[in-house]
């Protein structure tokens, strides 16, 4: 039975709907991929699909989620890069063997070097990831507001002023907390 875990959070891009396979980082964390069949629906569902996956997969897996998260938050608030998630991240870029391929509708899907190779998904995700870091695409890296998220996501919001790294989740909860704190603050009269 797979419906007792965690849904997905898929945002539109691939490496930080990747780094929100962990959420509520700041509070109390959500691990969206708690075994190896999880991230083998999880890839499926973001168009890299994988037969397998092992124990050690998962954990590379890990691995580079939280190199990313951490590269991506310090990309965020402009500090610098740490060392050690770099090259995590350029490792997994580097280790892949997958290739794009356009389809007859003339979209891009991947091919991956064989059904197994979750290190192929991994090099796409990372390469994902070093393109919105190195700032090479329209958009803008930024924090979540919620204080128990904080997660780093990519703002593509024409005014890039976004605040939450999910408006379905984050957003709606800091807006219940500031309706609920407004209630208390300004009580009804009473009639
Ligand atoms: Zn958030």
């Amino acid at each position: 039975m797979r419906d007792r875990f965690p849904d997905f959070r898929l945002g539109t891009v691939l490496a930080t709907s990747f780094t929100g396979t962990l959420s509520e980082r700041r509070g109390n964390p959500v691990e969206r991929i708690p075994t190896p069949h999880r991230l083998v629906d999880w890839l499926v569902v973001s168009g890299l699909a994988v037969d397998t996956c092992t124990t050690a997969q998962l954990e590379l897996a890990r691995e580079l989620r939280e190199s990313i998260h951490a590269a991506a938050t310090a990309a965020a608030i402009e500090d610098a890069l740490p060392a050690s998630a770099v090259q995590v991240i350029n490792d997994c870029s580097a280790r892949g063997r997958a290739a794009a391929e356009l389809t007859p509708e003339g979209e891009r899907r991947w091919r991956l070097s064989s059904a197994s190779c979750v290190e192929d998904a991994l090099s796409v995700i990372a390469a994902d990831a070093i393109s919105i870091i190195a700032g090479e695409r329209d958009g803008r890296l930024a924090l979540c507001a919620s204080p128990t998220c904080q997660a780093a996501f990519f703002d593509t919001s024409q005014s890039r002023t976004r605040r939450w790294c999910d408006m379905n989740t984050c957003g709606n909860r800091q807006k219940k907390a500031r309706f609920n704190a407004n209630q208390r603050k300004n009580p009804r009269p009473a009639e």
